[in-house]
């Protein structure tokens, strides 16, 4: 299903996640930087000056995170095309009701997860041997959205390719998850928000994070970062922040 016959082999699945995941980064980072940083410069960005280093930093961390997720994924999405994951494909199989719930479900185990591995993640060890590749950029833009060491990425990754494991999700719940996730990754290090609703991580809380470095480690919402004392405003960020 979904795949023809030639590509259920772990080759073939290697080089199908690769060009899905540099392709996705490539236009949608390139969108978002062109139009926030070039075509709208003076309008979201006016202090912004390119420094092709930190472009070229970004594009290699990026580059590099993406292959190496590739070798963990690609045996994980030969076991979906082996069905011996909980994915199913009919709707019917387990009702809309069900089919909702496991969205939320989804969203709580991912969000709890991704925060509590974000925060080890800046714990003084990890931080200083993963972590700190993508915090090397502390005014990001959408080149740094997935610029990880690939251990990094994976660890944040996990919990969207455990959830296939522990319960029945559909087939496009988790698909839709998994592009979604780089979707939203690319929209928050642009340091534009058009959303000011404060229970969503949206971007602001992530230039903070960036910023700050101990606030705002959620993946979606910003829940678990009040609950764990890791709240912080966005408001407080200075204004050289977003004009830079
Ligand atoms: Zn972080
Ligand atoms: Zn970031």
């Amino acid at each position: 299903m979904f795949l023809p016959e030639s590509f259920h082999n772990l080759p073939m699945m290697f080089l199908f996640i690769i060009i899905n995941g540099l392709l996705l980064y490539f236009i949608l980072s390139g969108l978002s930087y062109y139009f926030f940083f070039v075509k709208k410069k003076d309008k979201y960005h006016p202090k912004y000056k390119r420094k092709p280093e930190k472009i070229k930093s970004s594009i290699k961390w990026a580059v590099v995170s993406l292959i190496g997720n590739a070798v963990v994924v690609a045996p994980l999405h030969l076991l979906i095309l082996r069905d011996q994951t909980k994915i199913y494909y009919n709707v019917g199989d387990y009702g809309i009701a069900w089919l909702i719930f496991s969205i939320f479900l989804y969203l709580f185990v991912t969000e709890t997860s991704i925060y509590w591995t974000h925060r080890w993640l800046h714990w003084k060890k990890p931080y200083k041997h993963l972590h700190y590749y993508h915090h090397q950029f502390r005014l990001p833009t959408p080149w740094a959205s997935v610029a990880f060491h690939p251990v990094d990425s994976f660890a944040q990754a996990l919990p969207h390719h455990l959830c296939m494991f522990l319960f029945p999700v559909h087939i496009y719940v988790y698909l839709g998850f998994l592009t979604f996730v780089t979707v939203w990754a690319v929209m928050i290090h642009d340091r534009v928000s058009f959303i000011n609703w404060k229970v969503i991580n949206y971007t602001d809380h992530h230039t903070a994070h960036h910023w700050y470095n101990n606030y705002n480690f959620g993946q979606f919402f910003t829940f678990w970062d009040r609950l764990g004392g890791t709240y912080k405003d966005p408001d407080e960020l200075p204004p050289q922040v977003f004009e830079n």
